[in-house]
This record gives structure tokens, C-alpha cells and sequence, in this order.
């Protein structure tokens, strides 16, 4: 029983979250389970939290506490609500923390358990873009870990190198190019939430899903490879593999490049991960080679999807820039999701951050979770007004055209 990993999963009612939950059922008893949390799905919550039979279930929102409790109380379950609940959670012993919150706002928890020593299994990208080197730095400090959960990640992790650092040529990330790939800029300006995501070969959260659909995601994931394995921007590549087969590559300065293949399915960087360094059964599907079509990779059109050059500049110009770029990407697509702006507004609202933030805001770059977690608020509310203007401009010209 000893041996059993103790794992807390942090978002367990999301895409990453549920998948992550069939892994360790799959697992026939290789993890016991402490704490699970979810933002506000409290039916969903307590039913995971019973299936994992865990120690504790938290909700971020307070005012579902009583409700959570009422749910777990026959299953001897303990229940906490809050922000900070889910801070001190973090911090409570186990061996792996599985990071699957979305946004920004997963920071702390991650920062919580790096700094107690915990390794982090980390799907939760916005944390390691807007504060990489603060989350770096605490791992080095506590000897923590960080596992890649991202599926071009684990791929990379899975084919590194470490001993030969210096003889690795760059990394290339593979994208699947999203569902509007092969759309024109006029189709882009008109598509709807549900179009934004509907993805052709992953099933994901709705945030995710839209970045996906605006290359943003690829853009997080460069930085996010640059701050996990510690690598110049010109060491990181992109290429449009649409099949989604070959999750990344490393290339080596011999001519070797070794790539990681497999279905489109997260359970298996999921089971890697929360496995390692054993490899565990994720209960997906093996690749058939022969049933494939033909694996095509294409260089990626920059001018038709700018997220990929906003993700380069930031990590030339710095973490603040990084912040910016992450903050205002957030509120952007909230605010697609919420109908309040066009699909190609979503590139607007980024690139105008990242003009204030070399322009108007303070070059300074932060070096605490407490200046990430400011100038990600001011980003956040230079946003909000951009996105006001905007919206009261179009008004403006719907009425005088009338
Ligand atoms: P999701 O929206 O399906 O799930 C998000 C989870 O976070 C839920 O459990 C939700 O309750 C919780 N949550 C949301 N807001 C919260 C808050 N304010 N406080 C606390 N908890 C909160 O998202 P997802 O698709 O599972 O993605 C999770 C993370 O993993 C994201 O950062 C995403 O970029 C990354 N990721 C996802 C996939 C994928 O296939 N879904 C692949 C790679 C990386
Ligand atoms: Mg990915």
C-alpha cells in the first residue's frame, strides 16, 4: 500500500481533469488520491471526488461550501471552499500535484506546492507563460519537479536529452493548425464561438479550444517550451502537422531527430506524466501504423495567424511582455465566448497590451507572484477599456449609418 503515489488533482472536473481521473481508475490502484478541486461545478466535484475516493474536495467559489459539504458528508469526504482553501491544499502532503486549472489563476496552487517540494504534473500553460521563471526558480529551490502535461511537451520531455544539452539543434512543437487552418481572413472575421470550438482532432476545454483556433495556443506553448526546457526563442520552431500524429520533435546537431508519436489523446501524456518515471496503462488506443494517411508538415503562415509573432517578441522583450500577452489573450477570448467581440478582435486586444506594456506601463519585469499577479490585473483592465471602446465605436457607426 506504501508505494501507491499520492496525487492531488487540481481541476479535476475539466477536460484535463476527468481524463486524468480515467488514467489513475485505469491504474488499478497505482495512486491514492488527496485532494481534487473544480472552480464551481459542485455536483461534478463531489461525484469525482467520490469515484477517486479522495481525502478532501475543494471549490474555489466560498459560497458553495455548505453545498459541498452536504454532498460529501456520508462519504467521509472533507470539504473546503476559497481561494485560500485551495492555496493551503496545494501545500498539503503528496507526491505529484496535477496543475489542470485554466488561466492564470491556477498560479498559486502550483507556486503553493513547488515551494513544499511537491512534484508538479503541469497541463495549467498560463502560469508557466506569465510567471515561468518564478515557477523555475521555486522548483529549483525546493527540488521539485515540473512534469510536461501538454502533449508537445511530453513529447519533447520524452525524447530529451539531458546529458547532451549542448548537441541539441532546437526543438520543434507541431500544430494541428486548428479548425480555421484552410479559412479565409473573411470567414475568420465572421466566425461564432461554436465554429471557434469545434476542433478537428483534440476535445478540450472552451478556452483552449478558441486558442487553438487562434494559433494562441501555439504561441503560449512557445513560451512555455522556452521556460521548461530553458531554451532562446530561436530554438524553438513551429510546424503545421494537420494529422496530429507526431506530437513534437527534438533535433539533435548530429542530424538525428527524434519525435514522439501517438493518437490524439491526452490520457497518454497524461499517464506519462503522472507515471513517471515508470510508464503506466492510460486505457487509450494504440497507433496503427498502417491505417494512417500520410503524416505533412507545413511552415506556419505568421501574417495570417500573428499570435505566433506575439509569442516570439514577448519572449525577446521579456517576462512582462509575457504577462501581457497571457492577460490580455484571457479576457479577449472570455469576452469572444461571451459575444462581445469578433474572432480577429481576440488578436487586437493582444496586440494592443503588448503595445502598452513597452509604451505606457512600467518596463520593470516582475519578480514576485505579487508583481505577476499586479501587472496582470492592470493588463486585464487596460483590456477591458480597449475592449469598450471598441464596442462603443461599432455602436457609434451602427447608429450614424442607420
Ligand atoms: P476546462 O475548462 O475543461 O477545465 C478547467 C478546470 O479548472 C475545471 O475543473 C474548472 O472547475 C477549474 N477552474 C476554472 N476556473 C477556476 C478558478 N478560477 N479557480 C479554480 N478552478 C478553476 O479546461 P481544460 O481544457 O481541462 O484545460 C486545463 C488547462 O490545461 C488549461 O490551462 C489548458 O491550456 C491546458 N491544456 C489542456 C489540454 C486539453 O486537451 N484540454 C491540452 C493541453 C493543455
Ligand atoms: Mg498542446
Amino acid at each position: 500500500m506504501s508505494s501507491r503515489k499520492k496525487i492531488s488533482i487540481f481541476g479535476v472536473t475539466g477536460s484535463i481533469g476527468t481524463s486524468a481521473a480515467d488514467v489513475i481508475l485505469a491504474s488499478q490502484g497505482a495512486f491514492n488520491v488527496q485532494v481534487v478541486t473544480a472552480g464551481q461545478n459542485v455536483r461534478k466535484l463531489a461525484e469525482m471526488a467520490i469515484r477517486l475516493k479522495a481525502k478532501k474536495a475543494v471549490i474555489a467559489q466560498e459560497e458553495l461550501l455548505q453545498p459541498l459539504k452536504d454532498s460529501l458528508a456520508a462519504y467521509g469526504i472533507a470539504a473546503d471552499a476559497g481561494k485560500q482553501a485551495l492555496i493551503e491544499a496545494a501545500a498539503e502532503p503528496a507526491d505529484l500535484l496535477l496543475a489542470a486549472i485554466v488561466g492564470f489563476e491556477g498560479l498559486r496552487p502550483i507556486m503553493a506546492a513547488l515551494e513544499k517540494g511537491i512534484n508538479v504534473a503541469i497541463a495549467n500553460k498560463e502560469p508557466l507563460v506569465a510567471a515561468g521563471p518564478l515557477l523555475m526558480a521555486a522548483a529549483r529551490k525546493s527540488g521539485a519537479r515540473l512534469l510536461p502535461v501538454d502533449s508537445e511537451h511530453n513529447a519533447v520531455f520524452q525524447v530529451w536529452e539531458e546529458r547532451n544539452r549542448s548537441k541539441i539543434a532546437k526543438v520543434i512543437l507541431t500544430a494541428s493548425g486548428g479548425p480555421f487552418l484552410n479559412w479565409t481572413q473573411g470567414q475568420m472575421e465572421k466566425a461564432t464561438p461554436e465554429q471557434a470550438t469545434s476542433h478537428p482532432n483534440w476535445s478540450m476545454g472552451p478556452k483552449i479550444s478558441v486558442d487553438s483556433a487562434t494559433m494562441m495556443n501555439k504561441a503560449l506553448e512557445v513560451i512555455e517550451a522556452a521556460c521548461l526546457f530553458d531554451l532562446p526563442p530561436e530554438k524553438i520552431e513551429v510546424l503545421i502537422h494537420p494529422q496530429s500524429v507526431i506530437h513534437s520533435l527534438v533535433v539533435y546537431t548530429d542530424g538525428s531527430v527524434l519525435a514522439q508519436m501517438g493518437e490524439s489523446d491526452m490520457r497518454t501524456p497524461i499517464a506519462h506524466a503522472l507515471g513517471w518515471p515508470e510508464r503506466l496503462p492510460s486505457g487509450g488506443k494504440q497507433l496503427e501504423m498502417t491505417k494512417m494517411s500520410a503524416l505533412t508538415f507545413q511552415a506556419p503562415n505568421f501574417a495570417k495567424f500573428p499570435a505566433l509573432g506575439y509569442a516570439y517578441k514577448s519572449l525577446r522583450e521579456g517576462p512582462a511582455a509575457c504577462v501581457a500577452l497571457n492577460a490580455a489573450n484571457e479576457v479577449a477570448v472570455k469576452a469572444f465566448l461571451d459575444r462581445r467581440i469578433g474572432f480577429l478582435t481576440i488578436l487586437n486586444c493582444v496586440g494592443n497590451a503588448l503595445e502598452q506594456v513597452k509604451g505606457n506601463l512600467s518596463q520593470d519585469h516582475p519578480k514576485t507572484v505579487e508583481e505577476s499577479e499586479k501587472l496582470d490585473n492592470t493588463v486585464r483592465v487596460l483590456t477591458e477599456s480597449f475592449i469598450s471602446r471598441l464596442t462603443q465605436d461599432q455602436q457609434n457607426i451602427t447608429v450614424r449609418t442607420q
